[in-house]
This record gives structure tokens, C-alpha cells and sequence, in this order.
């Protein structure tokens, strides 16, 4: 037939062309990374245009980001002669959206609906909560907030949860007034999206109808991540079920990779497969086998890792390509070299080999990894785009604790003090705002100077929340920046309202990284000597070195200072002398990194992303950073097979987002969460053939570090400061579950007044010795090298008398 004579069709290999030119019928492609199911199913969808079978109007695909359902459509439009607008692109949500927009009425919904979003959300239970006196010690806001979204989820309302105890009895109760509140307000969350549009085609026959004889073509992008309700809204659009079989006239193409699955967490089933398969009596399933993305090296790589797996469906994967370059590991011994190091790979692979920056993505598997990487690029000048996520100052949680440091600094700052008055929630209404504001108006001065003329329990409480900065800003008077940010953010509640929360342990980690943020700036822009407090002995004699100054070895590639960093954000007065405090010009710091450091979306950026964002997407060269025991796999998920297995689906994913070029980066030391880790290479770098590496540092050892390493001893803390303005309590820098990378000598022989040599430093005489174990560590004075705080484990010293 000419219709397999489409040009379109050139360049696709057997199974693909089969796939995209499949007869009507439900269909499943299962098939591993870069096999061209993403390609398959764009393809098919022109495919159908052209030959006439559908308008734009018969096609519905789903995309698993909006990012992907733009692709798509700039695909299609590129292929196609005509607009392709009327058909519907989009993830799961925005269709729900859509469809809810269409047909609002029938949804109960006003035309003007607005969406909650998880942070909304929990305001609008909370609310709900005080205004029925709920006790919440017994039903915290936030519990709730996950009963209802998990309800939903399972396609429950109120009255279709079996409550068997009085405790679910409430909280049924509760969903059901939350609904009301929601309903009246006229606002729909996330979850609401999804099971209101399931509702409203599974109970208006009419409607459903309609959509089904509407969209005669769905396909489904990345399968393996539906969720149940997910699935049973396909089921509605694609047909009516009989005796456990769909009927219906529409076909369904599904794609996906069972290897890939990634969001179990959040209620994905890769068991929709084979329901799939069996419900919707698949009469067509294809496997591609041939990668057309990566290079054999990385492929192999990938191959093998998947390798370790149990739970697998079973494919392969092979390539045309040719072995290409080895896959490149590198150890560094912080967070910070491994940082460094990307940077100076980045500028070379676009100066020298001629790579374009979007064509470069650092991977990571946590958020709060990206702020060191963040930072380098941004102190070389490289352009960068972080997807999937925030800038790191943008971040709500951030905002609201750059808001309090703010207001510690200047009560008068309306913005800061609108953002926070009720943040976390303290019973202070919008009502009370405005008459705050008016009050203010009318006696021209600023909302926290009018809270002492606005009466009765409004008064009260807007007066506790000044009184509250009043007394953050004596307590943090000359005190460190950490200390500030730690106190604010007790006093605040912020880490007490975010450890509540659902996402909250992301939050918390994103509060801790703040105080990273400030330790870094504070040793980077040489505020350390004058205005950190150091931690001082009974005698009140400073017990170590400013952070600043302390274990830096200028010969290490860990500090590359930013060039005019300090005339950047530290403003000195040339008259006065007098010059911006630490907080003053990490905020300063902080609100440039936000308003200028975001690169153009369009502009050619390196690209930032979690390997979660990453998925279906490909660069030619791709970092994955942090592959460290308990960063990735995280620690969370390493007690457990299954946790560990989609930790390997991450890895899985991660490795074949890479064309041409793959680099895999550790660091010896880590400073996440506020404190510093010593962690072991990730498991996942031994499972993968050696064959196809290249280790850039020797493997598994200091090797090509070995001097600097052994020069620097406390080389992760000490150059961060991390000793200079912790609380000398060993054990909490080892408080990761984590085994240092090297074991202490057990009876080491270093006491204090005793001699000692160091390989780098040469010989010089102990002033202190901390700590036992691997924590232990030694205050050292070098004669040529002043003073330093090595950590015993590492440094190589000898006792020389
Ligand atoms: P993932 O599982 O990561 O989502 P995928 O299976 O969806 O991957 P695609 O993104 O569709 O894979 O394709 C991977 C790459 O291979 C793309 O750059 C695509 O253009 C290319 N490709 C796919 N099929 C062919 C082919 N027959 N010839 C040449 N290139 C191809
Ligand atoms: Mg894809």
C-alpha cells in the first residue's frame, strides 16, 4: 500500500516502521532507552495525518513532562503542513485540565477554577482545621493532606472509605468538609484534576461517548509510570469494559520501558503493563532492540548495570555505533573539586571540542547537589539552566527564610514582612493585614512600626511577630552567619512547619543547603577573619583558625575564588570605611545569584536537572555526579530490594541519557545537609564493565590526588571551614551512617607535644588532639605552613620522637 511508501517512514528500522504503521487495535512497545519509542510514537502520529486516517482532532497523546508535549508538537509541526493545535499533547494533568475547562459545568466546576498546588494546598486543610477546632497533635494538617491526596489517588471519596476505627472516621469526616471548603472556594488540588475529569467521563455516558468516538488514536509515552488512577481514565476515554475485556473503537498505543520506571514512590505500577495487555486484549507487541542514541561503551555500561536487577521484564539492547569513547570516572576528594572539575571538563568540551553547552547535562540525584555546581558555573561565567526545579535562592522554602535574614536587617522591608507575617501560619488573617496596611497608610510609616496602633487579638499577634524579629536580631548579634541562619531558622518554626510536611524533607534539606550557601560565601569572600566568632577553649582562647584561612593549601584546585566575588556583593564605603556585614552581603549575594544567574531559556545553557527530570531526554555529553553510598543509591532506599532496584532503574536511566561522551564523578567528602560526609563510591560504579571505563583518578585510591590528599589531610572540612566553626564534637561531622573512607590507625601514637611529619607539610609539633577513632583529630602547628586541623583517618603524619 502507499501509505508504507510515506517519506516519513525512511530512516525508521523494521520494528519501528511496523509500530508506526500498525494496524488499528491496541498495541504495546516495550523496549529499552534510546530504542526510539518516543521517535515511534511521533512518527506514528504524523504518520496517521498524513495517510488520512485521523484529523488532529482524533489524537490524543500523553506526555509524561509539559516539556516533552512541547517537543512533541514542534516535531510534529516540522513534519506536518498544517497546525496541529487541535490536538491533545499533553501529560496527564493538563489534559485533565483540558477536559475539566470544557466541560466545567457538567464537572461542577466554575469556568474560572483555580489550582491548588501542593503548598496551597496544605494552607486550605490547615484553615479548615482551626475553623473546626480539630486537635492537631491527633491529625496533623499535613497527615491529612496525604489522606486525602492518597484517597484520591485510589479513586475514593469520602463515602467510598471503609472506616473501621474512629480515627478514620475523623479523617474521613474531614476529607469530606475539605471537599465543601474546595467546592465553595471554587479550587481544585492536583489530585482533584485527575479523579474529577475520571468522574465526570465515567459518569456522564453522554460525554464519555463522545470523547471515545472523538479520540479514535491515544498513545501513551513512558507507560511504566501510570498510576492506577491514570490508567482507569484511560480505560474510560478508550472504550467501555465488557466482562473484563475493553470494547470500544479506539486504539491504544502504549510505549514504555520497564527498566525505567522510576516513580513507584508516587504510586506508578508497572503492573498497568501487563493489565494493559490482558484488559485491553493487546493484539500487537513489538520489542526495538537496536539503540540509536549512545555509543557502545555507555550502552554496555547501562546494559550491564540493568544487569543486576531481579525484577525485569527482559530486553535487549544493541548498537550500530561502535565502542566510541570509554566512559570516564573520576574521584575527587569534595564536593567542591568535583564541582571544579565539571566546570573545567565543560569549558574544554566547548572550547576545544567543539560541543555546544545544551548539549551538556549535569545530572544529579538529589536537588540540593546542584547549588555547589550552581555556584562554579556561575563564578565561570557559563551559562546554565536548572530544570525540573528551581533555582536554588528561588525556592519557596528559601525565600521565606531570606525573608526573615531580611527582616533581621531591616524590620521596614514590606515585601519580606508580607511574604512571612503568617508564614509559617500564626493566626494572622488577611482581614488583620489590611487593617495593618491601612493603619499604616494612615500614619505614613512602615507595617512593622504600625502593629503597636492596630487593636485587639489582631494587634496581639501582628505585635508577637515584630517582637519575634526583634528578638531574633539581639540573638544574632555577632554571632557567625551559620549561627544567624541556624537561630533564625528555629525561631522562625520553619524547619518545625517543614518537618511536618509532606515534601518537607526536601525543604529541610534545602533550608540546611542555605546554611551551606553562607558557609561557603562566608570563606569564599575572606569574611572569616574578622567577623566569625570562633569557637574558643575554657580559657576563652580561640581553638582553631578562621574558616577563611584555615587548611586552604593554595596548591589544592579546591577554592577557586570567584574573581571580584567580593567586589561584587561586598560593598565597602570609601568615605567611611564601613563595610557590609555577612549577612548584609550574602543577601546581596543571594539576590544577584537569583536575578541574573538563571540563563534565557532559548540561550545555548548547560542544562541542570535531577535524573528524575532527565527521563526521555538526550545530550551528547552528560555528568552524573555524587555517585557516592547514600547519595546515589540514596540512603532512604538502600534497606530494602525494591527500593535498591529502582535506585538501579535511576542509574539505568541516568547512564543511557548520554550520546557521545559520559562522565561519572564521586567525591570523597561531601558537605550536604549541613554537615560533611565520608562516603564510599557508589556500588553502582562496580557493576558496570571495566572494559569500558577510563578512570581519570586511580581507581578506588588517591591515586593521582595522592599528594594533594595527603597535603591536605582534613582536606574536605578543614578547607571548608568546617572545623573552624563547627562545635568540636567529633562525631557529628561522621553522623552519616557512612564509612569514611579511610579507617583511623587505631593507637596512633599523636599526642599532644609530640613531633610529627607530614608529606607536605614536613615536620611540626601537635597543640591539640580531638576526638577517637575515625573522628580523631589533631590541631598541628607547621613552621612554614602555620597551623592546621588534620583528620587523622587521612592525613598521613609519622610521630617523629
Ligand atoms: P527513552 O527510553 O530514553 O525515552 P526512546 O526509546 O524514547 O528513549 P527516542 O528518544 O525516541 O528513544 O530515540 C533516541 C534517539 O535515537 C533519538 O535521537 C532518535 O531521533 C534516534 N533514533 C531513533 N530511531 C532511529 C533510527 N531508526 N535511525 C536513526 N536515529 C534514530
Ligand atoms: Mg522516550
Amino acid at each position: 500500500p502507499p501509505s508504507q511508501n510515506s517519506p516519513l517512514l525512511q530512516g525508521l528500522n523494521d520494528e519501528q516502521r511496523a509500530a508506526v504503521t500498525l494496524p488499528q487495535g491496541h498495541a504495546l512497545v516495550l523496549a529499552g532507552a534510546g530504542s526510539g519509542k518516543t521517535r515511534v510514537l511521533t512518527t506514528r502520529i504524523a504518520w496517521l495525518l498524513q495517510t488520512g486516517q485521523v484529523s488532529p482532532g482524533g489524537i490524543m497523546a500523553v506526555t509524561f513532562t509539559n516539556k516533552a508535549a512541547k517537543e512533541m508538537n514542534t516535531r510534529l509541526s516540522a513534519m506536518l503542513p498544517y497546525n496541529v493545535r487541535g490536538m491533545w499533547i499533553g501529560t496527564f494533568h493538563g489534559l485533565c485540565n483540558r477536559l475539566l475547562r470544557a466541560h466545567h459545568q457538567a464537572a461542577g466546576l466554575p469556568a474560572t477554577f483555580q489550582i491548588l498546588d501542593t503548598q496551597d494546598q496544605l494552607s486550605a486543610v490547615k484553615r479548615l482545621c482551626k475553623q473546626y477546632n480539630v486537635d492537631d497533635e491527633r491529625f496533623p494538617p499535613k497527615q491529612l493532606t496525604w489522606f486525602i491526596a492518597g484517597c484520591k489517588e485510589e479513586g475514593m471519596r469520602p463515602k467510598d472509605v471503609v472506616a473501621a476505627d474512629p480515627d478514620t472516621k475523623k479523617k474521613v469526616e474531614l476529607y469530606q468538609l475539605y471537599e465543601e471548603q474546595c467546592q465553595r472556594e471554587g479550587v481544585v488540588d492536583f489530585g482533584e484534576l485527575m479523579l474529577r475529569s475520571f468522574e465526570l467521563l465515567r459518569d456522564d455516558a453522554a460525554l464519555r461517548a463522545h470523547y471515545q468516538r472523538r479520540f479514535r488514536f491515544i498513545l501513551v509515552d513512558e507507560f511504566q509510570d501510570t498510576n492506577k488512577l491514570q490508567y482507569a481514565w484511560l480505560k474510560q476515554l478508550a472504550g467501555e469494559m465488557v466482562n473484563g475485556q475493553l470494547q470500544g473503537s479506539s486504539s491504544v498505543l502504549a510505549v514504555g520501558d520497564d527498566d525505567q520506571s522510576i516513580y513507584a514512590f508516587r504510586g506508578a505500577r508497572v503492573g498497568n503493563m501487563s493489565d494493559f495487555v490482558r484488559e485491553f486484549g493487546v493484539q500487537h507487541q513489538i520489542k526495538l532492540e537496536q539503540n540509536y542514541r549512545s555509543y557502545g561503551n555507555i550502552l554496555d555500561s547501562a546494559n550491564a548495570l540493568i544487569e543486576h536487577n531481579s525484577q525485569r521484564l527482559g530486553k535487549n539492547l544493541r548498537t550500530d555505533q561502535g565502542a566510541g569513547e570509554p566512559v570516564r570516572v573520576m574521584e575527587s576528594p569534595t564536593d567542591l573539586d568535583e564541582a571544579s572539575w565539571i566546570v573545567g571538563e565543560i569549558k574544554d568540551l566547548v572550547r576545544n571540542d567543539g560541543y555546544s553547552r545544551q548539549e551538556i547535562a549535569i545530572l544529579y540525584r538529589s536537588n540540593a547537589q546542584s547549588r555547589v555546581i550552581e555556584s562554579k558555573l556561575f563564578n565561570a561565567g557559563i551559562p546554565y539552566r536548572v530544570y525540573g526545579g528551581m533555582r536554588f535562592f528561588e525556592r519557596a522554602e528559601v525565600k521565606h527564610a531570606l525573608a526573615y535574614l531580611r527582616l533581621i536587617e531591616n524590620p521596614h522591608d514590606e515585601t519580606s514582612f508580607l511574604r512571612v507575617v503568617n508564614f509559617p501560619a500564626r493566626g494572622i488573617g488577611a482581614r488583620s493585614i489590611e487593617t495593618l496596611q491601612e493603619t499604616a497608610r494612615a500614619a505614613g510609616c512602615s507595617l512593622s512600626d504600625a502593629v503597636t496602633a492596630v487593636g485587639g487579638a489582631a494587634g496581639t499577634k501582628l505585635q508577637g511577630f515584630v517582637a519575634k524579629i526583634d528578638v531574633l536580631r539581639e540573638d544574632t548579634e555577632g554571632k557567625t552567619l551559620r549561627q544567624t541562619i541556624e537561630r533564625m531558622l528555629e525561631v522562625s518554626g520553619l524547619i518545625d512547619f517543614y518537618s511536618t510536611e509532606k515534601e518537607g524533607a526536601d525543604r529541610i534539606e534545602n533550608l540546611k543547603e542555605l546554611i551551606n550557601a553562607a558557609e561557603s560565601f562566608v570563606t569564599q569572600e575572606g569574611f572569616g577573619k574578622d567577623a566569625v566568632a570562633l569557637p574558643v577553649d575554657e580559657t576563652g582562647k580561640a581553638l582553631t583558625q578562621s574558616p577563611a584561612s584555615q587548611g586552604i593549601d593554595s596548591s589544592l584546585p579546591m577554592l577557586d575564588l570567584p574573581l571580584g566575588g567580593v567586589g561584587a556583593t561586598a560593598g565597602t564605603d570609601a568615605e567611611t570605611g564601613e563595610t557590609l556585614s555577612p549577612l548584609q552581603a550574602f543577601l546581596v549575594h543571594a539576590a544577584l545569584e537569583a536575578g541574573d544567574n538563571q540563563a534565557q531559556a532559548g540561550q545555548d545553557a548547560v542544562q541542570l536537572m535531577t535524573v528524575h527530570a532527565s527521563k526521555g531526554l538526550e545530550f551528547d555529553v552528560v555528568f552524573i555526579g555524587g555517585l557516592e553510598e547514600g547519595l546515589f543509591p540514596h540512603e532512604n532506599a538502600m534497606s530494602d530490594k525494591g527500593g535498591l532496584e529502582e535506585e538501579r532503574r535511576l542509574m539505568y536511566v541516568a547512564i543511557t541519557r548520554a550520546r557521545k561522551r559520559l562522565y561519572l564523578s564521586h567525591s570523597q567528602s561531601r558537605m550536604l545537609h549541613g554537615r560533611t560526609t565520608f562516603n564510599l563510591p557508589s556500588r553502582f560504579l562496580d557493576e558496570l564493565p571495566e572494559g569500558a571505563l577510563k578512570w581519570l583518578s586511580a581507581k578506588g585510591g588517591f591515586g593521582s590526588f595522592a599528594p594533594k590528599i595527603a597535603a591536605a589531610g582534613a582536606y574536605g572540612a578543614g578547607a571548608r571551614g568546617q572545623f573552624g566553626s563547627y562545635t568540636p564534637k567529633g562525631p557529628e561531622i561522621f553522623a552519616n551512617p557512612v564509612v569514611p573512607v579511610q579507617k583511623a590507625v587505631p593507637g596512633h601514637g599523636i599526642v599532644k607535644g609530640k613531633s610529627v611529619f607530614h608529606t607536605k607539610f614536613g615536620e611540626g609539633k601537635v597543640l591539640a588532639v580531638e576526638g577517637t577513632g575515625d573522628d580523631a583529630r589533631a590541631q598541628i602547628s607547621f613552621p612554614r605552613h602555620g597551623t592546621k586541623w588534620l583528620a587523622l583517618a587521612i592525613a598521613k603524619l609519622t610521630v617523629v620522637d
